[in-house]
């Protein structure tokens, strides 16, 4: 079976952002709307903004939340891979 690098480049350890990886756009609860989403998102659930690509639709759009521009790499967070992230953006949810 080929194993392909291109598709798994959010478990590359680093310090920015890493494009395609989406798990703050999965694991956290989101109370303000979204498009598509009146109520907001629960926790684990994927945003329906959130593309195939795991890029986020509304990326400069008007419409994208406030919580979501605030939202910023922190390596505590985001960790060196994107199961990392989800784990830890989840382990905060129950924590708060
Ligand atoms: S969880 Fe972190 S690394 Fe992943 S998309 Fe969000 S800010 Fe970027
Ligand atoms: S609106 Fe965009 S940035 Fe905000 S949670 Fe959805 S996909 Fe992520």
């Amino acid at each position: 079976m080929s194993y392909s690098r291109v598709a798994r480049n959010d478990d590359i350890a680093s310090s920015e952002c890493r494009p395609g990886c989406g798990a703050c756009c999965i694991a956290p609860s989101i109370s303000s709307p979204i498009p598509g989403m009146p109520n907001g998102k629960p926790a684990g659930v994927r945003c329906l903004q959130l593309d195939e690509r795991n890029l986020c639709r509304l990326f400069n759009d008007p419409r994208r939340p406030q919580v979501c521009l605030r939202f910023d790499f922190d390596i505590d967070l985001c960790g060196g891979h994107r199961d990392e992230a989800l784990h830890r953006i989840a382990a905060l949810e129950m924590a708060t």
